[in-house]
């Protein structure tokens, strides 16, 4: 499939006359074809009222419709082959291996979430039969399901050009809800947007839906991203990227005449308490797997291992000299953008300046965009009292937090921002230290791990990709996992409705067969 340049609004593609933006290939430090036009805010209403106007027809055809319009995108999206793993390689210089593996992920994403869509038990169909002759006063009858709530806007992430941006799960998650999207292309990967952009687009009209189900727009600089989030027609919002971003976006949905919801996932340093039973036994090999996390994905991953928080000791001092050492044989290696691998730098010139110890630097090379690897140390006072400690920096550095003893471990742990994940590496012995941990974790994290490293997010029922300001700006949801439909839902009650009128979730007979709380029991009935 070409890639044009053109932005897909609806069943059209569309030449952006406002501006011209180009892709950019970081590991060769050139421009890459075709030239794009950016679109502005005609487009973006084109595209919302698209969206408007396909809402009542697409929450209304069947769920097994549904399904299959997310499996044909899966399958369109095969379809594409080897053209978009080359095109994402040159776009964001992950590895082609990489790529292959995130493609996987998409795809498993798409089939989970149509599996879901037929098992209906997201509408949460709940029915509390009417009781006539309740005293002092009668029972209305009452049901409740949820419905979608209405075109969603997507802001993808530039560090999964696939399991996250166009195809990714914000969409995935409110096309399964039932609403409309409109994808705002990121800069970082617009050829690969626009590939998948265009599976989707022909999903949409194989499936017989309403064009506007889906549109891509493409724009240069912040205003066609806030001219999407201002516009009426959009009643929620899913985005991934910095805290700025989405502060931003999250400022422009609350001042709306009516101000809808945000779900930004924007910064998180995922702490990992390495206990002193582990260390003992492991801390070696746990050094090693460390820096391995933290360089993984040239650091680039919303789940990167950025602190690690432990009690002084000899075994300590054992795993911090290990991880130097393994750090010191890193190199560099090339981001995904010129703007991420320059913020990089911006970061570990703040860190240096705060007086923290530098105690390892990665072997240098000559890589374009490229960050160098870093590790820090610092004692639990001076993290307690430089807030800056705690700011995400994207990329493969991380800072070890020496506490004195247990207890001001877990005043450590108290103070820390919100997170996607703590990690807790730990041996039989440590489990009355872990006991104390967790509560203390659980309400600053989406998700607590054991002996193992975050940078793994399993797209399935029970995961939660989510978490506590600045990790996200809603902790009540994930970004990714089946909960995610959650975001771009709202439930609504229907009180004493004639059995004619009621949706067929509700219906008496159950012709949906779904599983339902009916007066208390959970079952098909
Ligand atoms: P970003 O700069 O926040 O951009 C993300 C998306 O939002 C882009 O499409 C961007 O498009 C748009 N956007 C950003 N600010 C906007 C504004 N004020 N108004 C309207 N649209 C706006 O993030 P990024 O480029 O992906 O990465 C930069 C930084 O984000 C990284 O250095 C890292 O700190 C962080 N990051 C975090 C995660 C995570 O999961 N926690 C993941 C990726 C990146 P335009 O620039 O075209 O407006």
């Amino acid at each position: 499939m070409k890639i044009t340049g053109e932005m897909l609004i609806g069943a059209t593609a569309v030449r952006g006359s406002d501006a011209t933006l180009r892709a950019f290939d970081p590991a060769r430090n050139a421009d890459l074809e075709p030239v794009f036009g950016g679109g502005g805010a005609a487009e973006v209403a084109r595209a919302c009222e698209l969206a408007e106007a396909a809402f009542e027809p697409y929450r209304r055809a069947p769920l097994e419709t549904r399904a299959q319009f997310l499996e044909a995108i899966a399958d369109n999206i095969v379809g594409l082959g080897d053209a978009l793993i080359e095109r994402a390689h040159a776009e964001s210089a992950l590895p082609k291996a990489r790529l292959e593996g995130e493609r996987a992920r998409t795809i498993g994403q798409l089939r989970l979430f149509a599996s879901l869509v037929r098992e209906g038990r997201w509408l949460d169909a709940t029915l509390d039969s009417a009781q006539p002759d309740r005293k002092p006063l009668p029972r209305p009858d009452l049901r409740l399901q949820k419905i979608p709530v209405g075109p969603v806007a997507v802001f993808g992430a530039s560090n999964f050009p696939l399991a996250f941006s166009v195809a990714g799960g914000d969409t995935v998650s409110a096309f399964a809800a039932g609403c409309p999207v409109v994808v705002k292309s990121h800069p970082a990967h617009l050829g690969t947007s626009e590939l998948v952009g265009r599976a989707i687009q022909k999903a949409v009209a194989d499936s017989g839906l309403p064009e506007g189900v889906f549109s891509l727009v493409v724009g240069a600089g912040n205003a066609i991203g806030e001219a999407l989030v201002a516009h009426p027609a959009i009643r929620s919002v899913g985005f991934t990227g910095s805290r700025r971003g989405g502060l931003a976006l999250l400022d422009i949905a609350s001042k709306r005449p009516e101000p809808i919801p945000v779900f930004a996932e924007m910064s998180s340093v995922n702490p990992l308490f390495a206990l002193p039973g582990a260390l003992a036994v492991r801390g070696d090999a746990l050094a090693t797997a460390f820096v391995d996390s933290v360089t993984l994905g040239v650091g680039q991953f919303c789940t990167s291992p950025g602190l690690v928080i432990a009690v002084e000791g000899p075994h300590l001092q054992e795993f911090i000299d290990a991880a130097s050492a393994a750090l010191d044989k890193k190199g560099a290696q090339t981001m995904l953008t010129a703007g991420i691998a320059a913020a990089y730098a911006d970061g570990i010139e703040q860190r240096d300046a705060t007086g923290v110890a530098r105690m390892a630097t990665g072997a240098s090379t000559d890589a374009a965009c490229s960050a160098l690897p870093a590790l820090y140390q610092a004692n639990a006072e001076q993290f307690l009292t430089t807030p800056q400690l705690q700011d995400e920096i994207f990329g493969p550095t991380s800072l070890i937090v020496v506490c004195a003893d247990e207890d001001e471990m877990i005043k450590v742990a108290r103070r820390l921002e919100g997170q996607l994940t703590a990690t807790l590496h730990l041996e039989g012995d440590d489990f009355p230290l872990a006991k104390r941990l967790i509560p203390v974790l659980e309400r600053k994290v989406g998700r607590i791990l054991a002996n193992g490293f975050p940078t793994g997010v399993e797209v399935s029922y029970a995961m939660v990709h989510g978490g506590p300001y600045p990790a996200t700006s809603d902790s009540r949801s994930t970004s990714v996992g089946a909960l995610a439909i959650e975001r771009f839902l709202r439930p609504v009650c229907y009180q004493d409705l004639p059995a004619a009128l009621l949706p067929q979730s509700l219906a008496d007979d159950n012709p949906l067969n779904l599983w339902r709380l009916r007066d208390g029991e959970l079952g098909p009935n």
